[in-house]
């Protein structure tokens, strides 16, 4: 029997409709950073992206194949996820190693940037949804700015417009001291005139030779978190599902992204979740550019398979840090093929993703995940495979 063709002239459904997911109920399930995050329809996820003027290293390898296990287990859950990554293609340290080079800054973040998706892509890294670029939004942080001191969060001096930022230090847990030598550690030295030390630049006026744009301030460039507050709002509206970042992102960074948005938009909180993925170490200390102390992507998988790399990222609970070792390595390899053997099995478990799936979605818990495919082999470990994309 056809439908019923309703008034309108449009073919309508009456009566009961067919049933187009088989577990619904499952977007309500996901529990991350120890508390549920229903989600209806899509899952919105700004992880922060890179600076690009260097190579990539296995500490960014971690934040995005982690940001894009997160993104697969919504979508096998039944929601969209849709993922804004930014380049921070405007920042004084790819200035400086561009003209290090005698490179024009511009130029040297795409040739940066081409690598940085090459390795992601290589590490199975699904391409963002959103990607935007911070010099293609310099006008919104002008308008962030503006919003900002129509709010009172923030004053302009001599050419500087800066955000107030003594209750984003309060909220963030962080002590004063503490979170003035994390703001230096990322190279923002409160001598430029700020009633506050807690204060950040939302704006500041640039040099001759750095890159320049006009504002009602005089010619300048945004602060940091400025551009990501900008780039976040202007592209996924006023309030994301989830912000995402290496744990050195948790404070100054996200702290005050959230409260610059928080302020001017008057929408709170401006994430839902925040996740802040663990730090990977090399010989105790952090995995940094500025240090040298590193493992190159590129490097890896010149001799191992992507998927291991993967495997090795996300076999751990995710915010815990963690120490690179060659033999752990070589320890997912071996793991792997274990897990082919096992999805070759005929199966002990029920026949569909459902358990393996549930362990996922429990804050993302991939080892309990891992345990479970082996346990049950077939059916199971082929889900596992799938949707962590560790797939031979
Ligand atoms: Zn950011």
């Amino acid at each position: 029997m056809s439908a019923p063709l309703s008034p309108s002239g449009v073919v309508g459904l009456a009566g009961r409709v067919p049933a187009v997911d088989s577990d619904p109920v499952r977007s309500g399930a996901l529990v991350l950073a120890g508390a549920p995050l229903p989600l209806t329809g899509a899952l919105h996820l700004y992880t922060c992206g890179i600076t690009p003027y260097d190579v990539t290293h296995l500490g960014h390898a971690a934040t995005f194949v982690w940001a894009d296990a997160l993104a697969a287990v919504a979508r096998e859950a039944g929601v969209t996820p849709v993922v804004c990554r930014n380049v921070t293609d405007v920042d004084d340290v790819l200035t400086d190693a561009a003209t290090g080079r005698g490179w024009p800054y511009d130029e040297f973040a795409l040739t940066q940037e081409f690598l940085f998706d090459r390795d992601m892509a290589a590490l199975r890294v699904a391409a963002p949804t959103h990607a935007p670029h911070a010099r293609a939004h310099v006008r919104h942080v002008v308008q962030l700015a503006a919003a900002l001191l129509r709010a009172g969060a923030a004053y302009e001096r001599e050419g500087h417009v800066f955000f107030r930022g003594a209750p984003a230090v309060a909220g963030s847990g962080v002590g004063e001291s503490e979170a003035a030598r994390l703001a230096e550690e990322f190279g923002d030295r409160a001598d430029d005139g700020r009633d506050d030390p807690c204060d950040v630049p939302v704006w500041r006026p640039s040099a001759e030779d750095q890159p320049a744009w006009p504002s009602p301030w005089g010619w300048g460039r945004p602060g940091w978190h400025a551009e990501c507050a900008a780039m976040a709002w202007s592209v996924c509206g006023a309030s994301v599902d989830v912000l995402a970042g290496g744990a050195d992102l948790a404070f100054p960074h996200h702290a005050y992204q959230a409260a610059m948005v928080e302020a001017a938009s008057g929408v709170a909180p401006f994430a839902r979740r925040q996740v802040h993925w663990g730090e990977v170490r090399l010989d105790g200390a952090k995995m940094a550019k500025s240090t040298g102390n590193l493992v190159l992507v590129a490097d890896l998988l010149a001799e191992h398979r992507p998927a291991a790399v993967r495997l090795l990222l996300l076999d751990r609970p995710w915010a815990e840090p963690w120490d690179y070792r060659a033999e752990d390595l070589q320890a997912a390899e071996r793991r792997l093929d274990e897990l082919y053997a096992a999805a070759g099995r005929p199966g002990a478990g029920r026949p569909d993703a459902g358990p393996v799936l549930d362990r996922l979605l429990h804050d993302l818990d991939v080892p309990g995940a891992v345990a479970v495919a082996l346990d049950q082999g077939g059916a199971s470990a082929r889900a596992l495979l799938r949707v962590l994309k560790l797939d031979a």
